[in-house]
């Protein structure tokens, strides 16, 4: 059994897959269910060929780009 993935708001112990760097986009795989998390540089270099594989697009960018300006 394959528990659903409960949405849930990414924390500063969230880390991008791809470079560690703070994740703000969390991605969930239609196929395995399976749970990826992107900064929000790596989110766009691969939205557009996973995006269309997920069931779940949890982008937090917003928020990041509220911390930038501060
Ligand atoms: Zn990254």
């Amino acid at each position: 059994m394959t528990a659903a993935v409960a949405n849930r708001t990414l924390t500063a112990l969230d880390r991008c897959d791809r470079c560690g760097a703070q994740a703000y986009v969390r991605a969930v795989l239609e196929s395995s269910g399976g749970e990826l998390l992107f900064c929000g540089h790596h989110a766009r270099a691969v939205e557009a060929n996973l995006r269309p594989l997920t069931s779940e697009w949890q982008d937090e960018t917003s928020r990041l780009h509220e911390k930038a300006e501060a």
